[in-house]
């Protein structure tokens, strides 16, 4: 059969899709091409990513030093399994807690499953260290994840009456409320565990004092402070870690999203003093893989040889500037977040129609909220891009008007 013939025959989407379990709404476009700050469809069409995979492609899409990571470890070897050591497992481990304050990494596939470790590891040094101790406390309107454990301990109202029952031990409370906080700490209690820059709630970050405070309490009641970088961790912010604008000194980590600059990689960071799985508590048929480790070790590389953080520093003081601009002009709210996580809140402007509109402009931005835009474009993202998306955001609010 002939090429145009078959073009011809390529049947609607909604006859293409129909196997796959609808767990989420997705505009009828296919893309097959994704390079820098740009995504395309089949046709060729240029959208312009300020989303990036979810905050995912560190360094945009199948940046050249990503690939190659990619091939040469292809090509050496794929997966000799979890139950060997391999290089660069071995030495993405120690890259990571050499540029941290943590001694041990376990790695996994997700957030979620990185933050499932995280509450194992909770538990268990409750068990050991506490008589039993199990509740871990977490934050109204956060997100940790999808896996049961992860959901239980997500604050997202939504979540609250799905797949009951939950698992249970998570308390919830207000977030940046240190009485509220305080209030919830009991002889239950073995851990605190919350996200430095609530990223699905609409980007809330955490107040400085409020988190002085909860390490003070972690200090005082002898609890593990948990931090869920996900969406935080690997640049996102400014530093590699968003820990280090507070100076506190975490016992627990969790990373995902960017480490692996656009492939599947998490990890769960521990202090040796609270590192107390044994053989066979943790495990998983993917952790440590070979080629997702050198994705990793590949991105964290990249981030020091092309000093992303300080790009991501200047981006991040251009988009606030534009962001003001904006929002003085239409009326919008309040501008929140650190580095190139940022959100601005839409005042009467509905969040889900400028994002649609600006799909339809070929723009992808992102609305977590119905009153709020979150960006999470590459890190080194330069202003041209920054002025193309902001001209277009402006397009979608004017006519929106
Ligand atoms: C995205 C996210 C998760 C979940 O990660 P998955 O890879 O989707 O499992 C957990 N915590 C935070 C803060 C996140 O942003």
């Amino acid at each position: 059969m002939n090429k145009s013939l078959l073009s011809v025959a390529e049947p609607p989407i909604e006859n293409q899709t129909q196997h796959l379990m609808p767990i989420t709404q997705r505009p009828d476009v296919v893309f097959t091409k994704g390079k820098g700050h740009y995504l395309f469809d089949a046709s060729g069409t240029a959208y312009l990513d300020m989303m990036q995979g979810w905050a995912v492609n560190t360094l945009g899409h199948s940046p050249n030093f990503l690939k190659h990571a990619l091939l040469n470890q292809a090509e050496q070897l794929i997966n000799p399994g979890p139950a060997f050591y391999n290089k660069p497992m071995i030495e993405l481990s120690n890259t990571l807690c050499s540029a941290s304050v943590f001694d041990h990494v376990f790695f996994a596939n997700s957030g979620a499953e990185a933050n499932e470790g995280a509450i194992k590891l909770a538990r268990k040094w409750g068990q050991l260290n506490k008589q039993g101790a199990f509740e871990i406390i977490t934050f109204k309107n956060s997100f940790h994840g999808r896996t049961l454990a992860t959901m239980s301990a997500t604050g997202k109202a939504s979540f609250a009456p799905l797949f009951e029952p939950k698992i249970s031990g998570f308390k919830k409370v207000p977030f940046n409320d240190p009485q509220a906080l305080i209030n919830a700490i009991s002889s239950n209690t073995t851990a605190i565990m919350l996200e430095l820059v609530q990223g699905e709630a609409g980007v809330i970050p955490a107040e400085y004092d409020f988190v002085k405070k909860l390490e003070t309490q972690c200090k005082q009641h002898n609890l593990l402070l948990i931090v869920d970088e996900v969406q935080t961790g690997v640049g996102r912010t400014g530093k590699l870690f968003a820990y280090q604008h507070y100076g506190i000194s975490p016992d627990i980590l969790t990373l995902g999203k960017g480490l692996g600059g656009g492939v599947p990689i998490s990890a769960l960071l521990a202090k040796q003093a609270v590192s107390c799985f044994a053989p066979g508590d943790q495990g998983g048929t993917f952790n440590g893989n070979p080629l997702m480790c050198a994705s990793a070790l590949a991105v964290l590389e990249a981030l020091e040889a092309e000093n992303i953080l300080s790009n991501v520093n200047k981006m991040s003081e251009l988009l606030q500037t534009e962001f003001f601009e904006l929002s003085q002009k239409y009326g919008l709210g309040q501008i929140r977040g650190q580095g190139l996580l940022l959100a601005i809140d839409t005042g009467a402007y509905d969040a889900h129609q400028i994002a649609a509109s600006a799909f339809r402009k070929q723009l992808l931005i992102n609305a977590p909220r119905s009153n709020c835009i979150r960006l999470m474009p590459a890190l080194n993202i330069g202003p041209e891009e920054i002025y193309k998306a902001m001209s277009v955001l402006e397009d979608c609010l004017s006519e929106l008007s």
